[in-house]
């Protein structure tokens, strides 16, 4: 493990979340929101882990900006910003909501609260069922509901979501912290009308490499390439590509790609009941008197 990569990640990481946190967003694009804050990360020397998600309202994850996306951030809504920063593969994952709307802010300090109290708890050799418990203890306590098939995850270089889950409830099954692994920790939180839990949407707009294996279509592999240089597997928008590629182009090239399956679309994720969703994270490593919170 590369702890100064973790440590070093983490620092620029949470600075950009703050600086999302305080920002004034209203009346901006998802588009420039995105920008900036992809811009704030690679201004500090850091390399995108994947792109920015600016999830609204009942769309819990997985919304990043189309090229040049016109949706406008209003005074009534409840915005996502999630955010990883990788250096040389080693990822900071962390994530803030904000809240225009007095109403959705109570979801807000439902989520931060969960959030601080998983971290109080964390440290090597604790069970994940119980942050679980925790998580969904905290949010209970407001009347709200977490979402119970959104969780956090162990991390690897150039791995986001490495194979161990940690639940925002109570689970069955469970596995012990190591101080050997970095883990984020992502509580999402929705009103009791709620059903907690999401469904994937129509939308997908984040992608990643999963094959190297070879097209018939000479400029669908040429595309891959240029994915595997420049982003490996870890998540990538098609933003990114037309930066230096022709949109209409890649949009099928990609679409190529996805059918092959050499690239996989991840879908948006909405609250089942069509509720409003807030989230808080935080990227760790346990040691044994606690945690090294990197994102802090
Ligand atoms: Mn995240
Ligand atoms: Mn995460």
């Amino acid at each position: 493990m590369q702890l100064d990569d973790y440590i070093k990640a983490g620092k620029i990481a949470s600075e950009v979340r703050e600086l999302a946190r305080n920002k004034d967003w209203v009346g901006k694009t998802l588009y420039e929101i995105c920008e900036t804050v992809e811009s704030e990360i690679i201004n500090r020397g850091g390399k995108c882990a994947f792109p920015v998600n600016t999830s609204l309202n009942e769309l819990a994850a997985h919304y990043t900006a189309e090229p040049n996306d016109p949706k406008v951030l209003t005074s009534s809504d409840l915005i996502k910003i999630d955010l990883g920063v990788q250096i040389n593969g080693y990822i900071a994952d962390t994530a803030v909501s904000v809240s225009y709307d007095p109403e959705s802010a109570i979801l807000v300090e439902a989520a931060e609260s969960a959030l601080k109290a998983a971290m109080g708890m964390v440290k090597e050799g604790t069970k994940s069922s119980d942050i679980g418990k925790t998580i969904q203890k905290t949010i209970t306590q407001y009347n709200l509901k977490p979402i119970g098939n959104l969780s956090g995850h162990s991390l690897e270089q150039y791995t986001i979501h490495a194979g161990k889950s940690i639940p925002n409830m109570w689970s069955i099954g469970s596995f012990s912290l190591s101080s050997k692994e970095a883990y984020a920790c992502e509580p999402f939180v929705t009103t009791a009308k709620g059903l907690g839990f999401v469904r994937d949407g129509k939308i997908k707009n984040i992608f990643g490499l999963v094959s190297r294996k070879k097209t018939k279509n000479e400029n669908a592999n040429k595309l891959a390439d240029f994915i595997w240089e420049n982003f490996n597997t870890l998540p990538f928008a098609l933003r990114w590509i037309t930066k230096t590629h022709d949109e209409k182009e890649s949009r099928v090239l990609l679409d190529e790609l996805v059918k092959n399956k050499i690239v996989r679309a991840y879908p948006v994720l909405n609250e089942a009941n069509g509720q409003r969703v807030a989230q808080a994270e935080h990227t760790f490593i346990p040691n044994e008197s606690g945690a090294l919170i990197t994102t802090l």
